[in-house]
């Protein structure tokens, strides 16, 4: 086909797209608990890079210069993702993989920005974690701190908190001399036993998964006997339900392992109960506002204030943080290969 003429059609085609553009921004900007009330602070806040703070407002709009974007403004042919088939090219590995370079594959999917994506889980997580348990001040029936957040302070005792060590906290599993392999030994019965009992799958090779997962903290109320498993998950808020899907997600995740405590705490009697609240941010800073201030006031955070503030710097943080993962796109897009 004749260029000239080609630029023509693409350029008809992008100008019946400004409709569907228009109707999603709005949609977007009215959508419930898209935190935009707090856009206009984020858009003030100097300790935010500038470019930053106009990047939000790029991709809320859907303006943000993704392949997805670029062909329907017809400056592209292809939707592919343009830093996978790069990667892919680089490390002469065939195939790239067939996915759509959309803002929610950049931030949440593509390979090869995974580990800038872990740094940026972290990032947030452990900024939230620790106002909850420094604003977590509701006492117990002997006047102590009603929770306790044992593996929230650093890395090491994050890794530190596995399986064993959760149900040795609540007397369901005790710990032996080491030595032939007797603590493990007993653990993989006991969760045999469970994963029989309720007619679960399970084989040999899932009890290494299933004893390497840990969440991504841990709360406990030793005189109510709750333990609590804490996740947290920055995800694309692009659909309206979100939410709820990483919700469920997060759920199946551990399901088998609230079951297994709930399990030997029942064969036990010993009156312990696990369950998980989640905390979940959306990529363009829409957080579930009531479902997360109920979520903080059952850890014990106890002032509405302190919760609301809570709320507010986790918004901003998942905002600016999720631009670092934009920057790099375009770094890694932009810098010359041999
Ligand atoms: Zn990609």
């Amino acid at each position: 086909m004749n260029p000239t003429v080609k630029k023509r059609i693409d350029f008809q085609v992008s100008r019946q797209q400004i409709k569907t553009h228009t109707g999603s921004t709005a949609k977007n900007l009215t959508r419930e608990d898209n935190s935009r009330d707090l856009l206009g602070k984020f858009h003030k806040d100097r300790s935010v890079w500038i470019r930053a703070r106009q990047r939000v407002l790029q991709y809320l709009s859907y303006q943000f210069p993704c392949a997805l974007q670029l062909k329907q403004w017809g400056i592209l042919n292809e939707v592919k993702c343009r830093l996978c088939g790069k990667y892919y090219k680089e490390k002469k590995v065939r195939e790239p993989p067939d996915s759509v370079e959309s803002v929610g594959h950049i931030q949440c999917y593509s390979p090869v920005l995974q580990l800038s994506r872990i740094a940026i889980h972290h990032g947030i997580w452990r900024e939230l974690m620790f106002s909850i348990q420094k604003s977590s001040t509701k006492l117990n029936d002997a006047s102590e701190p009603r929770w306790h957040f044992p593996s929230a302070l650093s890395p090491e005792a994050h890794a530190e908190w596995g399986q064993y060590k959760i149900l040795e906290y609540m007397g369901l599993h005790e710990i032996l001399p080491p030595g032939a392999g007797q603590n493990r030994a007993k653990l993989r019965k006991d969760i045999e036993e469970y994963h029989i009992a309720y007619s679960i799958d399970f084989d040999e090779t899932d009890i290494d998964t299933f004893n390497a997962r840990r969440p991504d903290g841990l709360a406990f109320d030793t005189e109510k006997k709750s333990c609590v498993f804490l996740e947290y998950t920055r995800a694309m808020d692009t659909n309206e339900d979100w939410a709820e899907k990483k919700e469920q997600e997060k759920n199946d995740r551990y399901s088998s392992h609230l079951g297994f405590i709930n399990h030997l705490s029942n064969r036990e009697k010993s009156g312990w109960k696990a369950s998980q609240p989640n905390f979940t941010t959306g990529v363009r800073g829409s957080l579930h506002t009531n479902q997360f201030l109920t979520r903080l006031e059952s850890l014990g955070v106890k002032k509405k204030n302190t919760r609301k503030a809570i709320r507010n710097r986790t918004v901003q943080k998942t905002r600016s943080m999720s631009d670092i993962i934009l920057q790099f796109f375009l770094i890694v897009l932009n810098s010359k290969t041999e």
